[in-house]
């Protein structure tokens, strides 16, 4: 009946009247807005206050079984009943992200006043794509890439998108190199892409994404501190070029996942564009250790990149789904990018200001600038200056020590904040085994959690501090856990 014609109007207004109570539930008003609200700030704030005591890794997946017992249904639930669920079901197994005890892999962060910004954005759902609809959504988020490109060292032509992670903007930087250097589909086979093992797999998986797997790569050497060995890379562009192949693109990285290593940038960038290839650098990790003066001149050389992808949910300390691309030649970000539809008619051209959805694969979006713009402005630069550096002088003083402790060996002397270290028992047993043991037990353990890794066949353990909540308790607490990993593993006397 609902979708026959003709209808009178009658029946329309009848049908109108008939659905307006129920869906008008979707926009509670202020008493109801407040029942909604206040159970999710008791819980919030319960769960910030229980963060020091609570643990970092829990083993329990089958705690999240919970969450089947609540499909989704015709008929509502109840908030409470709701925010019990998460911190039952959600925020128990597994890691948790929000501890200071997560020196795994490379830490999020997970800011207060961002998850604010995110309330106001959800909220207001500004428009952030375009400039016209959203204005002052489009000049935030454009002085935040102007501010990264000013730390970076870039002109006012580079231009840049915040992206909601690294992965995607490394993406955005390959489709971009491909457009800028005109690759088509039948130079892919001819074309080679340079970089270390120890690049990030999200510039593989990019690769593909863009349509260019078929293109050639090269596994360039490492010297002992796992950073590109930069006279391997000029023999193979060179053997390449003289066998009739097109260098397209050399990555590096400031501060590979794995070992933090920052790869000679201003010799790279010039090897790079002697052949006419672009030189992309993935700093995701490291690249906002420009803020930090410990370390400030291995990354100055960022700036001769053609494009470089940072990590604001990582440096910045921002909750996951920040990331961002910057390009030294804005306008080739724009040409690999803009499109206009008959029904964006109206979208001027750019001014002042350019507009996301122009520089980007997305149209609607988060404004996921403002939980970036938030806590830079609200604490001011100087607290991320301090914390990056307390992460490198916490890194260094674990390398030292860890050390310590006997039958521990190190990796390099880090360079930003990544420790390598490894259990060597005295003989006979199998050091790999011993050291797949040892994070077994402080797994187990769950006080703190890092990661374990295998470089040239060889299985390391590291430690990666970059949690803004990561303090020299921590990494104290990180060094006991060891200690009783080693003797609850039976590796080493108690
Ligand atoms: C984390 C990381 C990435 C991937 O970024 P996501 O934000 O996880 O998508 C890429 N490169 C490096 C060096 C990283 O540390």
């Amino acid at each position: 009946m609902h979708t026959s014609t003709p209808t009178s109007i009658e029946q329309i207004e009848a049908r109108l009247a008939e659905l307006e109570p129920e869906s008008r539930r979707l926009d509670p008003g202020p008493a109801a807005r407040a029942s909604l609200r206040e159970p999710v700030v008791r819980y919030m704030e319960e769960f910030l206050d229980g963060l020091p005591a609570a643990p970092t890794y829990v083993e329990a997946p089958e705690l999240a079984d919970g969450i089947a017992r609540l499909p989704i249904q015709d008929a509502p639930r109840s908030m409470p009943e709701l925010v019990d669920a998460v911190a039952e079901h959600v925020d128990t197994a597994g890691l948790n992200p929000a501890s200071g005890g997560h020196v795994a892999y490379i830490p999020g962060g997970g800011l207060f006043p961002a998850a604010l910004a995110d309330y106001m954005a959800a909220i207001s759902n500004r428009y952030s794509g375009l400039f016209y609809p959203a204005p002052g959504a489009v000049r935030i988020e454009n002085q935040l890439v102007r501010w990264m490109c000013d730390l970076v060292g870039y002109p006012a032509r580079a231009r840049g998108d915040l992206t909601s992670g690294g992965s995607i903007a490394n993406l955005t930087a390959v489709v971009t190199a491909r457009e800028a250097v005109g690759i088509r589909a039948r130079d892919v086979e001819r074309c080679v892409l340079y970089g270390t093992d120890q690049l990030h797999h999200c510039v593989a998986k990019a690769v593909r994404i863009a349509g260019l797997s078929e293109m050639q790569s090269r596994a360039v050497p490492m010297d002992d501190g796992y950073r590109m060995d930069t006279d391997a890379l000029e023999r193979m562009i060179r053997d390449d070029v003289e066998a009739g192949l097109r260098p397209f693109m050399v990555v590096s990285s400031a501060g590979t996942t794995d070992a933090g290593a920052v790869d000679p940038l201003e010799r790279i960038h010039d090897i790079a564009h002697e052949v006419g290839a672009w030189s992309h650098v993935d700093a995701a990790y490291g690249g906002f250790f420009l803020l930090a003066d410990e370390v400030r001149d291995s990354l100055v050389a960022l700036g001769g990149a053609d494009s470089i992808v940072l990590d604001p949910h990582k440096g910045l300390f921002l909750p996951y789904g920040s990331g961002a691309v910057l390009v030294k030649e804005g306008a080739a970000l724009r040409e690999a990018h803009v499109y206009r539809a008959p029904y964006l008619r109206d979208v001027p051209e750019d001014g002042d200001w350019f507009s996301p959805a122009d520089h980007s694969p997305e149209l609607s979006r988060h404004f996921r600038g403002l939980r970036m713009w938030l806590p830079l402005q609200v604490f001011g630069l100087a607290p991320f200056r301090a914390a990056l550096s307390e992460k490198i002088w916490l890194a260094r003083y674990f390398y030292e020590r860890v050390q310590e402790i006997p039958g521990i060996e190190v990796g390099p002397y880090p360079e930003l904040s990544v420790v390598m270290f490894r259990f060597v028992p005295e003989s006979g047993t199998d050091v790999d085994q011993a050291n797949r043991e040892l994070a077994r037990a402080i797994h187990d353990d769950g006080r703190v959690f890092l990661s374990s890794t295998e470089i040239d066949g060889i299985v390391w353990l590291r430690v990666a501090v970059l949690h803004f909540r990561t303090r020299k308790r921590t990494i104290d607490l990180t060094l006991d856990v060891i200690r009783r990993a080693l003797s609850t593993a039976g590796l080493a006397g108690t």
